[in-house]
């Protein structure tokens, strides 16, 4: 998640046209309170646009059991994470290890996380996000998931404990919008890259475009990591400024421009990379439209 801007839950902004190919929402905080009046249309929109699975993001205990629950509400469409966010270290304590242990034993949670390191906000001290970044990912070894990070302002650090832990993890460099350095040292780690509507801001995601052609097919995900990060070049920009996942195609096309693509061949290739990454079963046909 990103603790950037969020409004109330009204939308006015009508979903852009169904894409033609299914896009898998990889980051969406949908257990977030600016959706509880609306989220079954939330979830219609996502449908409407071609967002055809998400992955619910959990960041701390309650929140990743939060997520399960509304995963299990609603089978092969929504997937949950489990995990504690680095604001959130200080929760990590043993009891609260072994109930996301519990929860990531799920097969409804496909990644543990958010993990990670965040020394921007700084709002658990350093040694604190270290151990439960550490924790968790001896968690997702142990049960042979894949983890979902977060890094901001801490690259040295986050590089380093991933390095220790090699070979024994896989995952995603959730919400990326680092440089050139960052996304080398992602790469050679074997990760895969989430890209959001980062990317459509002129004024800080000018750099990304110009970095998102090295990264493989195989390894681009996704996201929107609403209800943040509304994308700022969307027309017409809901009232609300509440980002959802009836926005991706916007964000797929951004990439899809960036790399010299078709919108069907990034869509096609993200979808794909995202199913192999967290094991994700083709949506049912008939599944419960909310
Ligand atoms: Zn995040």
């Amino acid at each position: 998640m990103r603790n950037d801007t969020t409004g109330p839950a009204t939308l006015t902004a009508a979903a852009p046209a169904g894409a033609a190919v299914p896009l898998i929402d990889i980051g969406i905080n949908l257990t977030h309170d600016s959706y509880d009046a609306d989220r079954q249309a939330v979830l219609a929109r996502a449908r409407a646009a071609g967002v055809v699975q998400m992955l619910v993001t959990g960041a701390s205990p309650s929140g990743s059991a939060a997520a399960l629950t509304l995963a299990q509400a609603h089978p092969s469409r929504l997937f949950a994470t489990a995990g504690v966010h680095p604001h959130h270290a200080a929760q990590l304590d043993g009891e609260a290890l072994a109930q996301l242990a519990q929860l990531a034993a799920r097969p409804e949670v496909v990644a543990i996380g958010e993990c990670g390191l965040d020394y921007y906000r700084d709002f658990a001290p350093r040694a604190v996000q270290q151990a439960a970044f550490h924790r968790q990912l001896e968690l997702a070894r142990r049960i042979g998931k894949p983890v979902f990070l977060h890094q901001r302002d801490a690259h040295q650090d986050f590089h380093a404990i991933l390095r220790e832990h090699a070979p024994q993890w896989r995952g995603v460099a959730h919400c990326f919008t680092g440089g050139e350095t960052e996304l080398s040292d992602y790469l050679a780690l074997g990760l895969a890259i989430g890209i959001t509507g980062w990317l459509c801001d002129e004024r800080r995601g000018a750099h990304l475009a110009a970095l998102l052609p090295r990264i493989p097919a195989s390894r681009l995900l996704l996201e929107t990591d609403g209800p943040y990060l509304l994308p700022r070049d969307l027309t017409p920009r809901p009232a609300s400024r509440r980002n959802e996942p009836a926005f991706l195609p916007h964000v797929a096309a951004a990439v899809a421009r960036a790399r010299g693509e078709s919108l069907a061949q990034l869509a096609h290739a993200s979808t794909d990379a995202a199913r192999a990454l967290f094991m994700l079963p083709a949506p049912a046909a008939t599944d419960n439209l909310t």
